[in-house]
């Protein structure tokens, strides 16, 4: 009795991942089973409830980097074989409720419900599966749980669906269990537009390719494209009462910001994307206003129809850092632009995101390795010349007709500050980050989480995509 406890014990110890892909065969069949889930509540309070379970095609992800091990995101998914409770799969991931919590109408109370999903290697065998939150000192609670049984008649969906689109692939590097999988979809466009679509696709995935250090790593990755078909042109514009029969349900004005592009039509995105073998999912939204999301492990949207002569690369801009938080869960460094979140970091505590801290020290800066030799810390930065431009900038209309020519000396202005600051550059611990002005800090005086301009990933940034490249695919492999 006591050996097998002592057994039992040895196991659950034992990483999962170093065993090779002799595990995934073990415990996986090879396919991909998707939970879709009900997240309901409100600040301070939330709960699953399950939806449905659905099998998808074969399963695009890694063989043997099943137990991730790369802190991010709000929530953890964990699977483990339910006869021996060994972990077999973990993935860490953000969603549209945990950014929900922190807006005005959670905060005053109301309740509301966001469909959601999980997927994951399809189980040999029962498994548990478990989703947990982080607590204010970023430790993981367990907040739901389920037992899936693939032997269970009733409870897995069986039947595939026909692809809703056609797939075609755009950049396809190796098979999608060793390569970086990106799936872009199309939103708002509509049959007359498919041949703009296919044309802002190869854009924006030269963009992000033009982009250290996706420019250095584009064998890594595959890209898929779909091409969605809208009934209408455009998207969602609510402020203007404009409401478009758009086939990805994204949206402007997502929690009261009039930029903010969201869907919460998850099933109808998951069901489509499942026609491509996908890591990632990249929305591309043919609309005009300036605008996009991005969301650690669920998606990125960024619009694609600038109409301004002279900014059109804004559109670039807003795809990669987009694509940052949804690929790396990067944090927004800036903190002169509104949003409609209260308290999205809470004051002293130390952000999961890789790219801000609120520890100017040294000695615990979580990008210590990284820091410049010597460099003062916290760093020194013009950050009063910076605030009194971002003012005036922050007083302007977005949305009125002469936006841009008003903004286009604040920007100038802005730029060169930056570009000219004493530690631009360098690796430092700059005070300003994730929405406020204090107390956070982020690893360089530019990047392209911070300022609006094509400014390249800075090097802790660059770090953290790097490091999901490697998770997600197998570069010194096949
Ligand atoms: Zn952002």
């Amino acid at each position: 009795m006591k050996q097998g406890i002592v057994l039992v014990c040895l196991l659950l110890l034992r990483p999962a991942a170093s065993s090779g892909g002799e595990l995934f065969d073990r415990f996986f069949t090879g396919g991909t089973f998707r939970v879709d889930l009900y997240h309901t509540g409100t600040k301070g309070e939330e709960r699953f409830t399950l939806d449905r379970v659905i099998r998808e095609g074969a399963w695009p992800g890694h063989r043997v980097n099943l137990v991730d091990t790369l802190n991010l995101g709000e929530y953890l998914l964990s699977v483990t074989d339910r006869a021996t409770n060994r972990l077999l799969y973990s993935r860490g991931f953000s969603s549209v409720f945990n950014e929900w919590q922190t807006t005005d109408e959670a905060v005053a109370g109301v309740y509301r419900t966001f469909p959601e999903s999980v997927r994951f290697p399809s189980p040999a065998r029962a498994v548990r599966i478990a989703l947990a939150r982080r607590d204010r000192r970023m430790e993981f609670h367990e907040v739901f749980s389920a037992v899936i049984d693939p032997a269970d008649p009733v409870q897995v969906m069986r039947e595939r669906g026909r692809p809703l689109f056609p797939v075609v692939p755009v950049i396809e590097n190796g098979p999608p269990a060793v390569k970086v999988d990106i799936a872009v979809l199309g939103d708002g466009y509509a049959a007359s537009d498919m041949e703009k679509y296919r044309k802002d696709v190869s854009r924006f995935v030269e963009a992000m390719f033009r982009t250290h250090p996706f420019r250095e790593r584009k064998k890594d990755f595959n890209v898929w494209r779909i091409d969605v078909v809208s009934d209408e042109s455009g998207i969602d514009i609510p402020d203007r009462n404009i409401w478009r029969r758009n086939a990805l349900g994204t949206r402007y004005d997502t929690f009261g910001s009039p930029r903010y592009v969201l869907t919460e039509e998850n099933r109808t995105v998951r069901d489509i994307a499942s026609a491509a073998p996908y890591d990632f999912l990249c929305i591309l939204v043919n609309d005009s206003r300036y605008g996009g999301g991005g969301i650690y492990n669920l998606y990125s949207t960024a619009y694609t129809n600038e109409t301004v002569p002279g900014v059109e690369w804004q559109m670039d801009y807003v795809f990669v850092h987009e694509f940052g938080h949804s690929f790396a869960g990067l944090a927004d460094e800036y903190y002169t632009s509104s949003t409609g979140y209260n308290d999205f970091y809470l004051p002293g505590v130390e952000p999961w995101e890789p790219n801000v801290t609120a520890a100017a020290d040294r000695e615990r800066v979580k990008w210590k390795a990284l820091l410049a030799p010597g460099i003062p810390v916290p760093t020194p930065w013009e950050k009063a010349a910076y605030d009194s431009v971002e003012a005036i900038r922050g007083k302007l209309d977005r949305l009125a007709p002469d936006y841009y020519t008003k903004r286009e000396p604040l920007q100038t202005r802005a730029m060169e500050i930056l570009r000219t600051s004493r530690y631009a550059g360098k690796v430092g611990v700059f005070e300003g980050a994730g929405y406020v002005a204090q107390g956070l800090y982020r690893p360089s005086v530019d990047c392209r989480m911070f300022s609006l301009s094509l400014a390249d990933f800075d090097p802790v940034c660059s770090e953290a995509i790097e490091r999901m490249i490697d998770f997600v695919s197998d570069p010194g492999g096949k």
